[in-house]
């Protein structure tokens, strides 16, 4: 079980975007990091293609390093470390500051 999942809400805590708050639109496990609506705009060159035929620059979220991230406990409203309770099939997520449990949304 990860600490950050999708459509988490997450509090940005380093770097430019410190206290910018999104929903994680994506999880990559392997490289630790994640995908935050909202945080983080780069401009991204792009060829043309069906889809976009003009081509030219989008905007786009990039990745964080998930470590730069916190869970947004719904109780305390603010970013907190997640713990874990329970055992395998069983085990959830929790705020460690007040216990309240953190839900996977959608
Ligand atoms: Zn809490």
């Amino acid at each position: 079980m990860q600490r950050v999942m999708k459509n988490d809400t997450v509090e940005v805590i380093a770097g430019n975007d410190q206290g910018k708050r999104g929903r994680v639109l994506q999880v990559v496990p392997e490289s630790g990091k994640v995908l935050v609506e909202g945080v983080r705009y780069i401009w991204r060159h792009v060829r043309p293609s069906q889809k976009n035929p003009q081509g030219g620059r989008v905007q786009k979220e990039a990745l964080l390093d998930a470590s730069n991230v916190l869970v947004v406990c719904p109780s305390c409203d603010k970013g907190v470390k997640v713990s874990f309770q329970g055992e395998k099939a069983a085990k959830i997520r929790v705020c460690s500051k007040c216990g309240h449990e953190i839900r996977a949304q959608g």
